[in-house]
This record gives C-alpha cells, sequence and structure tokens, in this order.
C-alpha cells in the first residue's frame, strides 16, 4: 500500500526525486521550461509536511508573480487534496511577504503600523509633493530610476554613480525617501528595502524568523533582484533548508534589476550547495519543444542546455501572416470557435495595449476571454477613489490620498485651497484631519471651499464611527454616497454607459467577507495592496474563457493552445531594443512564450497594424527567421515578399469598419463584459516598475525604463 507522497514520489524522473529528497543541503535547481522546477518546489512542500513532519507554517514559497503564487497554491491544493495546506504555508510573493513581516514588526523602524503600501502613481504623486514646480510627466523618469535604485538595494545615501544619472538625482532621491519615511508609508520597494533594513536593525526580530522558517523556497529565482537576494540571505537561519530553481534562459526581468548573476553566485553565498539540472520536458510537444530550442540557441549568453521530451511529436506549429490586428484577432477566433476549448488557450502579447483588437473582435463573435494584468478591477479609477478614502480613514496621514480625495468629486477647494489648508500643518506627516480642522477654525477658506472641507471633515467623522462600532460595510456604503462619488459616477454611467456603479458594488461585496471591525478593512487593504487576486470571487478576472495576457505575466504557467501575436519587429523585439543584451532579453520573453504551449502554438505577424491611430506597415519578427522552415507550417505571405495581397484590395481598410461596428454592438455573450471605455486602456505610464510583482504589466514603459536603465 503506497502513501500519497510515496505516490507523488513515485511520479517522479531520477533528478527530480533527487532533488526533491535532499533537505539539508542549500539546493540550486537549474533547468529549462516545463522540466518541473514548480513541480519539484510543490512536491516537496508536500514531502517536508508529510514525511518530515515539519509544520506547514513553518514553510516559506516565494514566487515572482501573484498569478504564479496562485498558481502554485492551487497546485499544493491538488497534490494532497483537502488538507488546506495551501492556506497554512507561506506560499506568497517576494513583496507580500516583505508586507507580512513589516505589518508585523515595522514599528520597530519606525513605520506606522497602518501604513499604506503606495503603487507606482501614488509614489509619483509623492515624489511630486515634494517639487510641485515639476510636472509629474518630468518627474516620472526620476521616479523610475529611485525604485531602480531601490531594487539594487542602493539607499539614497549611497554611491549612485553607477546609475549614471545626472548630478540633482541624489537629492531628489532623499527628498523623496525622507517624505515617505515622516508620512509612515512605503513603496512597493520599500517592501524588500525596509526587510532588511528591519532585519539588521533588530536581532531579534532576525531570530524570530529563524526560528519560524525552516524551509524556504524561492521559484523563477533566475528574476531575484539584489534586493531580494540580499533579504533572502537573511531569512536563511543556520538551521533553514533553502532552495531555489530558476532557468537562466528564462530571465526576463533585467530592466528592473534582475541579475543573472544571483545564480551565479548563489553557491558562494550558501557554502555545500547541490546543483540538480533538470532535462527533460514535460509540458510541450516534440515539434514546440523543436521551435523553442532553435530560437533560444541563438542566445551568446547563456549556460548550453538540452531539453528533450518524450511526448507525441504532436502538431506542426503554425506560423500564419495576417492582414492587421484585426484579421488577427479574426483567425484567433475562428480557430477557437471551431474547438471551443477556451479555457485552455491563451493569447500572448508584448504589449498590453494589444489586447483591445482581441477584445472588440471577441465580443463580436460571442468568444468568452478574461484579461490579465492590464487595468485590473483594482486599478480602475472609480475603485482608486474609494480605496484612497479608506486608505485616508486608516492613516490620518496619508498624504497622497488626501489630496486626491479632498476636492474629488468638486468641492470648490482647487490647488490654491490645498495650499491653504495645508499652510496649516506643521510638517509633513501631521494628522491631515487636525490640519483641515485648523485650515476650517481659521477661517481662510473660501466660501464654497470651506463648507466642501467642513463636509469632508465630518464625513470621515462619521466614517470613523461607523468603523468603530464595526459596521464596516456601512461605512464604506457611507463614503460612497457621502462623498458625492456615487452620484458623480452614477452620471459618467449614464453618459457613456460604462459600469462603474456596478464595479464599486462589486468592491462593497468582496469588502463584506471581511471581519467588520478595523482589523478587517486593514487586512482588506493589505490583501489588495498585494495580491487582488487572493480576493476571490468579485475579481472580475476569474471566469472562464480564453486568456488574454502579456508574455512577461505567463510566466510558469501552460496552456494547452497558445497563440503568439503580434510577432513583427518593433513591437516585439521592441523600438528601444538596440544592443545584443537588448535582443537577447527579448529572445528569452520569445522563448518563454513559446514554452508555455503544451500542444499547440500559433505565431501571428501582421502586415499592417495600427499604432497610436496610424497605420504601420510591419516587418515580422526577426526571430521568426532563426526558426528553420521545416519546423513550422506557414500560411499567408510573409510580407516583402511578392505580392503579398494587401496593396490589391486585401486589406481595404476592413478592420476600422469592423471595430467600431463591435464598439456600438451590445454584445450577448453572457459574460459580463469590460466596461471600461476602449480609449483608456491605452497604457498610462504607470505601474511599469512592478510589472510582474502585481499583474500590472505596462509593457510600453518597460522599454523607456529599459533604455534609462543602459
Ligand atoms: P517553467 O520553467 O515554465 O516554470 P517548470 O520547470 O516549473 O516550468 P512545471 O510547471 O513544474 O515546470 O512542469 C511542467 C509540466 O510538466 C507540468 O504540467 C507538470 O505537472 C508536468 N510534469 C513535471 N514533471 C513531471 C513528471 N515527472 N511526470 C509527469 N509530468 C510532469
Ligand atoms: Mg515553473
Amino acid at each position: 500500500q503506497m502513501t500519497e507522497i510515496e505516490n507523488l514520489l513515485g511520479q517522479l524522473n531520477d533528478n527530480q526525486k533527487e532533488a526533491v529528497l535532499e533537505n539539508s543541503a542549500p539546493l540550486l535547481v537549474l533547468a529549462g521550461a516545463g522540466s518541473g522546477k514548480t513541480r519539484v518546489i510543490t512536491t516537496k512542500i508536500a514531502y517536508c509536511i508529510e514525511k518530515l513532519g515539519i509544520a506547514p507554517y513553518k514553510i516559506l514559497a516565494v514566487t515572482f508573480t501573484n498569478k504564479a503564487s496562485k498558481e502554485m497554491r492551487e497546485r499544493v491544493g491538488s497534490l494532497l487534496p483537502g488538507k488546506g495546506y495551501e492556506q497554512e504555508c507561506n506560499i506568497r510573493t517576494f513583496h507580500a511577504f516583505g508586507a507580512w513581516l513589516l505589518r508585523r514588526f515595522g514599528t520597530e523602524i519606525g513605520l506606522d503600523s497602518n501604513f499604506t503600501i503606495y503603487d507606482d502613481d501614488d509614489s509619483l504623486s509623492l515624489l511630486a509633493s515634494c517639487y510641485p514646480n515639476h510636472k509629474k510627466k518630468e518627474l516620472q523618469p526620476v521616479m523610475k530610476r529611485i525604485s531602480f535604485a531601490k531594487d539594487r538595494g542602493l539607499g539614497c545615501h549611497d554611491n549612485l554613480a553607477s546609475l549614471k544619472a545626472d548630478s540633482t538625482f541624489p537629492r531628489m532621491f532623499e527628498a523623496y525617501e525622507n517624505k515617505l519615511h515622516k508620512v509612515g508609508n512605503v513603496d512597493f520597494a520599500d517592501l524588500i528595502t525596509r526587510s532588511i533594513e528591519l532585519l539588521d536593525a533588530r536581532p531579534e526580530v532576525l531570530a524570530w524568523v529563524h526560528r519560524r522558517f525552516q524551509v524556504i523556497l524561492v521559484d523563477e529565482y533566475q528574476d531575484s533582484n539584489i534586493a531580494q537576494f540580499e533579504l533572502l540571505r537573511r531569512l536563511v537561519g543556520p538551521t533553514c533548508f533553502v532552495c531555489v530553481v530558476g532557468d537562466d534562459d528564462q530571465s526576463i526581468y533585467r530592466f528592473r534589476g534582475a541579475e543573472v548573476q544571483n545564480i551565479l553566485s548563489f553557491p558562494e553565498v550558501y557554502p555545500g550547495t547541490k546543483v540538480v539540472k533538470l532535462e527533460q520536458n514535460y509540458r510541450s510537444s516534440q515539434s514546440i519543444l523543436a521551435v523553442a530550442n532553435t530560437v533560444i540557441s541563438h542566445n551568446k549568453g547563456r549556460h548550453q542546455k538540452k531539453l528533450w521530451t518524450a511526448n507525441p511529436k504532436g502538431a506542426k506549429p503554425n506560423l500564419l501572416y495576417v492582414q492587421d490586428e484585426t484579421d488577427e484577432a479574426q483567425r484567433v477566433g475562428n480557430i477557437l470557435n471551431r474547438d471551443k476549448d477556451f479555457d485552455s488557450s491563451a493569447i500572448l502579447y508584448r504589449t498590453n495595449a494589444q489586447s483591445v483588437a482581441f477584445e472588440t473582435t471577441f465580443k463580436r463573435m460571442h468568444i468568452p476571454y478574461k484579461v490579465v494584468g492590464a487595468l485590473q478591477f483594482y486599478d480602475r479609477e472609480e475603485v482608486k477613489d474609494v480605496l484612497a478614502l479608506l486608505f485616508l480613514l486608516m492613516n490620518n496621514k496619508d498624504e497622497v490620498n488626501f489630496k486626491r480625495m479632498i476636492n474629488k468629486p468638486a468641492r470648490g477647494i482647487g490647488e490654491g485651497g490645498i495650499e491653504k489648508i495645508f499652510s496649516y500643518s506643521g510638517q509633513v506627516g501631521d494628522d491631515l484631519f487636525i490640519t483641515l480642522e485648523k485650515a476650517i477654525a481659521s477661517g481662510i477658506l473660501a466660501g464654497k471651499a470651506q463648507s466642501g472641507a467642513r463636509s469632508f471633515l465630518s464625513m470621515f467623522k462619521e466614517a470613523n464611527r461607523l468603523l468603530d462600532s464595526e459596521e464596516l460595510v456601512a461605512c464604506v456604503n457611507f463614503l460612497i454616497r457621502e462623498s458625492g462619488l456615487l452620484d458623480y459616477y452614477r452620471k459618467i454611467d449614464s453618459q457613456n454607459s460604462t459600469g462603474k456603479v456596478d464595479n464599486l458594488e462589486a468592491l462593497v461585496n468582496a469588502l463584506a467577507s471581511y471581519d467588520s471591525s478595523r482589523d478587517g478593512l486593514a487586512l482588506f487593504l493589505e490583501q489588495l495592496c498585494l495580491d487582488p487576486t487572493t480576493l476571490g470571487k468579485e475579481d472580475p478576472r476569474d471566469k472562464p474563457g480564453v486568456t488574454l495576457i502579456t508574455m512577461h505575466n505567463t510566466k510558469g504557467l501552460e496552456f494547452d493552445r497558445v497563440f503568439i501575436a503580434g510577432l513583427e519587429d518593433e513591437l516585439f523585439p521592441g523600438k528601444a531594443s538596440e544592443s545584443d543584451d537588448d535582443v537577447e532579453e527579448e529572445r528569452r520573453i520569445f522563448y518563454v512564450a513559446v514554452t508555455r504551449a503544451r500542444k499547440d502554438l500559433y505565431l501571428l505577424s501582421a502586415k499592417a497594424r495600427r499604432i497610436w491611430g496610424k497605420t504601420s506597415f510591419q516587418h515580422p519578427c526577426r526571430f521568426l527567421d532563426e526558426i528553420g522552415s521545416e519546423l513550422v507550417s506557414v500560411q499567408g505571405m510573409k510580407p516583402g515578399t511578392l505580392s503579398n495581397g494587401w496593396e490589391n484590395g486585401g486589406y481595404q481598410g476592413f478592420g476600422m469598419l469592423d471595430e467600431r461596428r463591435a464598439r456600438s454592438s451590445s454584445f450577448g455573450d453572457g459574460t459580463k463584459p469590460r466596461r471600461e471605455p476602449m480609449g483608456t486602456r491605452i497604457p498610462s505610464g504607470n505601474n511599469l516598475i512592478h510589472q510582474g510583482f502585481g499583474d500590472k504589466a505596462k509593457t510600453f514603459e518597460m522599454k523607456k525604463s529599459h533604455e534609462e536603465s543602459n
């Protein structure tokens, strides 16, 4: 009679088993895509609990994206069903772990116990508040560089020469840091760097962490940045077992400070390291793997690896030359409609903006889909507004959210009014409601502003009262109504037939499942900042359908059928990819994309595409030339070759018409349509740096930061 765990071990190959059974020496598993690295981690979790008797809460498993940690929880859950280990283990992103630690011990290093986690938008607003004479747009590159420095573990007093920034940068970095410290909040990078600071400053906290975590596992280790490397180093105590798994061919976050160096120096930092290599791919058909292997072999800077599979040969991957983005979406739609296996299919693209054509076409074709990463539910303006009120309710010093909401909807308090109010604050970090009270009492505000400020203040008093009597839902409903946001968005909905009020309702519903106390609200806000996917059913992305996702966000995931769209130079690899290093990074992204597919792979390249409203004639992605013609079956004519069709009438601009028609139609596909007006889905230029940490892919911005980092 085999036990469950023996059964699980029996499913592994020898190298995988070796990796699972090694639980004392530091372990580095270096292996190609789909070779079972994540499987090793999940089986190891099961093994540690069932065989070694380690309590689940003593296990920490770190991933890089929320999507990946959700996936890992699910995999652990399905290995040992019904035991709930996936809940008890700490399966988190690095950032979520940092937040968890700082929430417990952050007051030791001067954090407010209710600290707010600023996203990129908020961070930029904070920087802007230090430099009122600069436009936000001008400050954006500065903010990116600050995050970049912090991801590399550099503080504002360190030698920043390696960043090649101009001479004003260190001063701006310092001003930003000072302000952030004074308001007692943190930005994303701080979740790592301040955790390091905490563990260095408080030996008793370090000892607690070392007692607490007996096993630490890191997935996608190739994408850890220097700060994360330093944090990991501190977390691993003398009796702790550490195992990291990664694939240098899939390192795709170098622009953000991820270091392949972390793989190379692992054995130095953890003496006695054992290295295990896995070479059998279990995910993909032979034909798909052949494409992946060919492409990646063109990279010079890599460890030679030979990935093979015992899977069937499978269908030849298809390379489709299409007319334009609408044709692209339609062709994909037709293929999907043939088999209707929507849930196991995914469409991968390089930039978020590419999803629009698919969304429009799929609505028209009644194909269910979900968009991962772009404009998340919790990133929407109306939702962020309510959240800003809630953050402010929890932290009276939250200047960024105060400024966001004091005059939204308009209460007659313009820039000048805000300045007047702040002239009553003794210093940064003051209680903003006391400041407001002082300003009101002084009578300095003009009539309308005065009454607006009064009602804002009394609204928070009442909200606090409701929260203290543990009526969370009533409190939030009150804020939504009393602030005027409900009327404001109702009006917008009726004008533009958007669904903003529905989103507000969904937000209240999500909150309703939390404890109705102040602690419940704190927990909700925390989970929201770090991992909206844990909030459960209210997340509109959790529905069946085709997955629309950026290549970056698919890391670690797999689908039976994968469509890679927009394989055109300047889109992919992007315009900013000039150096060989850049191109190698883009090639690794392509490798990641190809290796997501189990059975069917479609590569799509359009001859023309509208980019920022202008039609541009495209060249096929250079990586396509690297795939031997015997490896793919080609449909359509490659642009640049003779008579490729669109000039003699094939193009006709039908895409434009189709899209317009689709926009004005109502979508009876039974799924809740995404109601964001199309026009707002262009990358707005905020959440770049944390791309991957939260599912906030803003690839357009990514390219810019890439430029800066070089
Ligand atoms: P990636 O580099 O993309 O993250 P990975 O190395 O983490 O890939 P997994 O996701 O763990 O690979 O495994 C890929 C697929 O192969 C999964 O569906 C997994 O269940 C399956 N698999 C892994 N090992 C085995 C095995 N020994 N026998 C059968 N299936 C396996
Ligand atoms: Mg994996």
